[in-house]
């Protein structure tokens, strides 16, 4: 079965570049599976678990909290606004996390870009907290 190479850079650090069979990642209009010969598209990244299938059928998972995904004909590119393999999650720091968004979110003020603030950053926490197994 053919390959398509993945590189995964985020403004820190380029984190992953394989040869891949496939990439499952969550865009904004839903669950999206890219194969080798898809179609050229970009599509916006929600924050998530991205699974990827390498050559020997294993799995391998990378939490992103959003970015694009652009599918060329030679590669896929994820520009991700942070990316982790799950063993450099901290725990405690996305319980925390998680913890924090929480009240905010529970706290009196109505304040939109406060609560999507909020929303946000407990979507991240739940994206780091999902690729270890942690409720
Ligand atoms: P926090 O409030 O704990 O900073 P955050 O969601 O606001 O969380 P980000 O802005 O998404 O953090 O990330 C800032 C940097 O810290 C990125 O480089 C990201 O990879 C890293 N990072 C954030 N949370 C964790 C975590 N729980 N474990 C490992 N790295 C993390």
């Amino acid at each position: 079965m053919s390959l398509i190479q993945l590189d995964i850079v985020s403004p820190r650090r380029l984190l992953y570049s394989k040869d891949v069979r496939m990439v499952i990642a969550r865009a904004q209009s839903g669950e999206i599976g890219i194969l080798p010969g898809h179609l050229p598209i970009v599509a916006t990244l929600e924050p998530g678990v991205m699974r990827v299938k390498l050559e020997d059928e294993s799995e391998e998972k990378i939490v992103v909290s959003g970015g694009f995904l652009e599918v060329s004909k030679e590669k896929i590119t994820v520009l991700a606004r942070t990316a982790e393999l799950p063993e450099e999650i901290d725990v405690d720091r996305a319980l925390q996390a998680r913890e924090r968004a929480e009240k905010r979110l529970k706290e009196l003020s109505k304040d939109r870009v406060d609560q999507a603030r909020a929303k946000a950053a407990l979507d991240r926490a739940m994206a780091r907290l999902n690729v270890i197994g942690r409720k």
